[in-house]
């Protein structure tokens, strides 16, 4: 039986040209970037070229922006929490929305604990945050804005450019979780007009466990750790190579291929919707029609659960998810559905599809079979 793997919101395998760049600085390239002798200066030049790949990729003026991080959660919390507390003395009330990932939530419900005030905005039934709710939110206290550029779980893309362009004048810093975004939307940090910007290498064919935060010239924040003094001491203990230099090469690559691959995906996912939709029937698209990740199909099917449908594909060794991946295992319902507006039966009916570099259009057709097979089968247990 084919593996058919459509969970890559989820993360996603590294590609071969990230893998084989990684190797030698596992065992012959292992210097530490900080020594001074030759060993050591190979692997600060294969992290500088790394460093270089993503700030292009983001349209940086300067790899000096790029401060490398353990994972996309870590490039959140420091610059949020590094952001407000740098600010504190500024003001102690911070603007998100209410459907961020969990690493910008906890992180901004971290800081309530420690006496900053946190406004949760709004958004509409399609997941969008609207401009002037920002503008409205925004007080003489305000020192941080985060609002994420695409949302993991239905794909929604936020409008950052017009918000960037609301706090262009202002001393307010702004931030973006752009881990979703970064490698299927083009995009650079000018036009965004962002201050700080989270990205991450797994969920664009890097590999896990590294991540990065854009931070524009002139912005200063706190670090969460203390130590060597790496990273302009922004962030210190000693450079991931391998991880760093994947993390490079696949962005790199994918940015190279977004426009190809965003129309190809776009086509595939707008082949699923239509299908299903016509041959299966009772069921919802959640998340905005066309302002959406190009790979991102967020269904509700009707009457049922969609981690009844999860399991039944799984058997059937077909890999989606329900809600996101974050909240999988537990039994809630997705707060992103919630806040659209969904009522807790509508978001527990939720399934995500999510496809990728390696999905065909046979994929679909083999996913599709099954589904209708799975929704046939367990709708008739409920009526
Ligand atoms: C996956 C994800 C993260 C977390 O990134 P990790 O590298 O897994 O820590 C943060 N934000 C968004 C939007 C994500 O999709």
């Amino acid at each position: 039986m084919k593996t058919i793997y459509l969970d890559y919101g989820a993360t996603s395998p590294v590609r071969e040209e990230a893998l084989h760049a990684m190797m030698p600085y596992f065992q012959l390239e292992y210097g530490n970037p900080g020594s001074i002798h030759d060993l050591g200066q190979q692997s600060g030049d294969a992290i500088q070229r790394a460093r270089v790949q993503i700030a292009q990729a983001i349209g940086a003026t300067s790899p000096r922006e790029i401060i490398f991080t353990s994972s996309g959660t870590e490039a959140n919390n420091l610059a949020i929490i590094g952001g407000a507390r740098k600010r504190k003395h500024h003001g102690s009330h911070i603007i998100t929305s209410s459907i961020e990932h969990p690493a910008v939530l906890e992180a901004c419900r971290y800081l309530e604990r420690e006496g900053f005030q946190v406004t949760y905005l709004p958004v509409d039934s399609y997941g969008r945050i609207q401009v002037k709710d920002v503008a409205n939110a925004i007080t003489e206290k305000t020192i941080l804005v985060t609002i994420m550029a695409a949302n993991n779980e239905v794909g929604t893309i936020q409008p950052i450019t017009e918000i960037g362009q609301l706090l262009q004048d202002s001393s307010i810093l702004f931030h973006t979780d752009a881990v979703q975004y970064i490698g299927k939307v083009p995009c650079s940090v000018e036009d965004l007009g962002v201050d700080l910007l989270s990205i991450g290498s797994h969920k664009l064919y890097g590999p896990k466990g590294i991540g990065a935060l854009y931070i524009r010239k002139g912005v200063r924040i706190e670090p969460l750790f203390h130590g060597g003094g790496q990273e302009r001491e922004i962030r210190p203990s000693t450079l991931n190579t391998p991880a760093i230099v994947g993390f490079g090469i696949a962005t790199e690559l994918a940015v190279q291929e977004i426009k190809q691959e965003s129309e190809r995906l776009t086509a595939l996912r707008e082949y699923a919707w239509s299908r299903i939709h016509q041959e299966i029937g009772d069921v919802d698209l959640n998340g905005h029609p066309t302002t959406r990740l190009p790979n991102n199909l967020n269904l509700s099917f009707h009457r049922v659960e969609g981690q009844a449908i999860l399991l039944e594909l799984n058997r059937q060794q077909i890999y989606v998810s329900s809600g996101s991946a974050c909240s999988a295992g537990k039994h809630r319902p997705s707060h992103v559905l919630r806040a659209m507006g969904r009522s807790d039966e509508v978001a527990h009916q939720s399934m995500r599809i999510t496809l990728g570099k390696d999905t065909t259009q046979e994929d679909i057709d083999i996913m599709i079979q099954h589904l209708s097979q799975v929704l046939t089968y367990l709708r008739s247990l409920f009526i």
